[in-house]
């Protein structure tokens, strides 16, 4: 069996990865220090496919356990880096924490890959490299702005760091660019559950909707967009985990055109907030509880994706639609509390 090595595989993208992986009969070692995830999350994929990851609560700036785990694991073939803080507001007032958590790390993680010749590395990026973008839809090889955050500054140097290790050593990377990644898995076992207060869309529709908030706010209401709030290439979570176990194959198969290549991960369509919050009303029944207020600092008005490369390169197309992808992750939300009843 091929073992990858997922960084961050009980968050959001990185648990539903693993499930991925572990579905398409690979062995699979954790690491996450669980800063922003539980520990039930492995309990949760064991129960979904039946298979248990070898999971390490281990942070990957620790280089002495990072090294006991490589050695452990002599036959490791693929990394999948997930591991990294995403929130955007707050990499502004600690931006040495995210420089140190999302770059360090990176660098660390692919030196000690290096040492133990482990030649193949998907990074999650994101499209928040392309900032606020000239034309529309984004392709891939559209200017890389400068970054509107410390956070999006992360990925950009990150992106740079690991296309220059594959200029000068023996590593062969693809960076997936996601868009904007909602939904949960149709088992409504894993989903989105940072600790503490969410600030992406989703997680404060559904729980608006629950009642774990009074009332949501839509940022911004005049826009120059057709309905005035903000567009957004939403794509199921369950797609872009499918686009990882590619990434790997693709690299594991020496099938790759470059040692570095970057995908948009996106469905191709824009939808406005006023949109997702319907398709939710619609699909759940629930009427929420919202107003419009003032636009947030730093947001882009509009963005989505040209997907063709990933669709006839890396041959990977997403699959759900936009009800697909808020009815699972109302599913989702309703199932927390049965999962983790001490929230
Ligand atoms: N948004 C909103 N209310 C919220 C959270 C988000 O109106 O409580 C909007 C936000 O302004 C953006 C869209 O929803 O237009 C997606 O935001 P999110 O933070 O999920 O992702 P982003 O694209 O900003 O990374």
């Amino acid at each position: 069996m091929t073992k990858v090595l997922v960084t961050g595989g009980t968050g959001y993208i990185g648990s539903h990865t693993v499930v991925e992986l572990l579905n398409s009969g690979y062995e699979v070692v954790v690491i996450d220090n669980l800063c922003n995830s539980y520990i039930k999350v492995v309990d949760c994929i064991e129960k979904i496919t039946g298979k248990r990851p070898t999971f390490y609560n281990t942070d990957l700036l620790d280089s002495t356990a990072l090294e006991a785990i490589f050695n452990t694991h002599q036959d490791i073939a693929a990394v999948i880096h997930f591991a990294a803080h995403k929130a955007v507001g707050e990499s502004v007032k600690k931006p040495i924490d995210y420089y140190k958590n999302n770059v360090g790390a990176t660098v660390m993680l692919v030196e000690a890959m290096l040492k133990h010749k482990i030649e193949a590395l998907v990074f999650s990026s994101s499209c928040t490299v392309y900032g606020e973008p000239d034309t529309l839809p984004v392709t891939e090889n559209m200017p890389v702005k400068p970054p509107v955050s410390p956070y999006g500054n992360t990925k950009k140097i990150c992106e740079e760091v690991i296309r220059d290790c594959t200029k000068a050593y023996s590593l062969h990377a693809i960076s997936l660019r996601y868009f904007n990644p909602i939904g949960a898995h149709p088992s409504a076992l894993i989903g989105e559950l940072p600790i503490g207060s969410p600030n992406n869309l989703m997680p404060i529709v559904t729980q608006t909707a629950i009642g774990k908030r009074n009332k949501m706010q839509i940022h911004g209401g005049d826009y120059t967009t057709p309905d005035g709030s903000c567009i957004r290439d939403y794509i199921h979570v369950v797609d872009i985990a499918k686009a990882h176990v590619i990434a790997v194959e693709r690299m594991l198969k020496n099938k790759s055109a470059a040692p570095y290549e970057a995908f948009n991960l996106g469905t191709g369509h824009g939808n406005s907030v006023f949109e997702v919050i319907e398709a939710f009303e619609r699909t759940s029944g629930v009427k929420l509880n919202y107003e419009v207020g003032a636009k947030r600092p730093g947001d882009v008005m509009s963005i989505y994706s040209d997907t063709t490369l990933a669709n006839t390169v890396l041959g990977w197309k997403a699959d759900y639609d936009l009800d697909e992808m808020v009815i699972s992750s109302w599913a989702w939300e309703k199932n927390i509390q049965n999962i983790y009843p001490e929230l």
